[in-house]
């Protein structure tokens, strides 16, 4: 038998004045490095996770469970080696989906592999309509094509008739890539300037960078005017303790724990307004062998955010 999957409730922030938008305003999307099932039982090291808790027979059921568990109606998705499967089920409740993979995927040097990994958007097809879509391949200073990418989607909210932007990405992971980042996401910033030229607009990601680091800084002194959505989950503005906690291998013998945020949703402020979030578990939840694990099929915690367009 499976174990549970950890289950958390959405926090209000709602300052009182929302009290008379209709429910329907509202739209909910998820954020979420589902981790690709062609890395985590092989060069991603996760030592203290039991090898039956990564094996897809058991985790594609908890993927499953947690895409379908709070009612999204959009869902940013990276590390997305099973699109075929997460699309053929979300079709089933009138999804539609599109999906980036990797210039050179690292999921395709793995002996037992399900394909290229990438990102991917998924979007209820009664509530939205795709009018367009980029495949982004990012640059870096050198103005080269990197391995990482981002998805831009443009939608029509088939109620209010309101068109917005949602783009998904992956930047480039592991510590010394810091400058590679900065670079990156001033590449991603520009392209969304051009792109969104005024309309609402969604960026998710795997940043694979904290909140102190340049790139993040990018994003949120960008003329886009983007606000960080779980920076409203505190009093202060900070960003929350951790979105990704893990234990791995280290290569001198000793495990690493990494305990940290490096995953966001950024809106633009001046055009929507954050309502709801969904809260992140606690260290008691999460359990001693971090994640992923039995509970819990990724590294990395789903993030999701309440939205009304203004
Ligand atoms: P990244 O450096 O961005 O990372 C690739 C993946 O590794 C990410 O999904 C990342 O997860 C994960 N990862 C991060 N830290 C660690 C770690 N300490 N241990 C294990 N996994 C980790 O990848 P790139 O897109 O730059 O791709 C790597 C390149 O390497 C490819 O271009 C490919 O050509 C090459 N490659 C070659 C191989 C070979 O056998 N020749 C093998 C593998 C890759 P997260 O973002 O969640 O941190
Ligand atoms: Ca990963």
């Amino acid at each position: 038998n499976p174990t549970p999957l950890i289950k958390r409730d959405f926090i209000s922030l709602s300052d009182g004045q929302n009290k008379n938008m209709r429910e329907d305003n509202i739209f909910r999307i998820m954020q979420w490095n589902l981790l690709a099932q062609g890395l985590c039982q092989s060069s991603d090291g996760f030592i203290l996770c039991p090898s039956a808790a990564l094996n897809w027979c058991y985790r594609q059921y908890h993927i499953l469970e947690e895409l379908l568990s709070y009612s999204v109606d959009i869902f940013f998705l990276e590390e997305v080696d099973q699109f075929n499967y997460i699309k053929t089920c979300l079709e089933k409740i009138n999804f539609d989906g599109l999906f980036l993979p990797k210039p050179d995927s690292p999921c395709l040097y793995e002996a037992e592999n399900f394909g290229s990994d990438g990102c991917a958007i998924f979007w209820k097809k009664d509530k939205f309509e795709l009018i367009g879509h980029d495949e982004c391949i990012l640059l870096n200073d050198a103005k080269k094509k990197t391995n990482q990418v981002s998805l831009i989607c443009k939608f029509r909210d088939l109620a209010s008739g309101k068109v917005f932007l949602c783009a998904a990405t992956h930047l480039k992971s592991k510590p010394g890539y810091e400058n590679y980042r900065f670079q990156q996401g001033k590449y991603l910033e520009s392209i969304l300037r051009e792109k969104a030229a005024g309309l609402p607009l969604i960026l998710c990601g795997d940043f694979n960078a904290e909140p102190t680091e340049l790139v993040v800084q990018v994003m949120k002194s960008s003329e886009l005017g983007f606000r960080s959505a779980y920076s409203n989950l505190s009093e202060d503005g900070q960003e929350p303790q951790y979105t990704t906690w893990k234990v791995r291998s280290g290569k001198s013998g000793k495990n690493e724990e990494a305990c940290h945020t490096i995953d966001y949703i950024f809106y633009t402020e001046k055009n929507i307004k954050c309502v709801k979030l969904l809260k992140l578990p606690t260290a008691e939840q999460i359990g001693p062998g971090r994640l992923p694990s039995y509970s819990y099929p990724s590294d990395h915690l789903s993030l999701a955010a309440d939205f009304i367009l203004l």
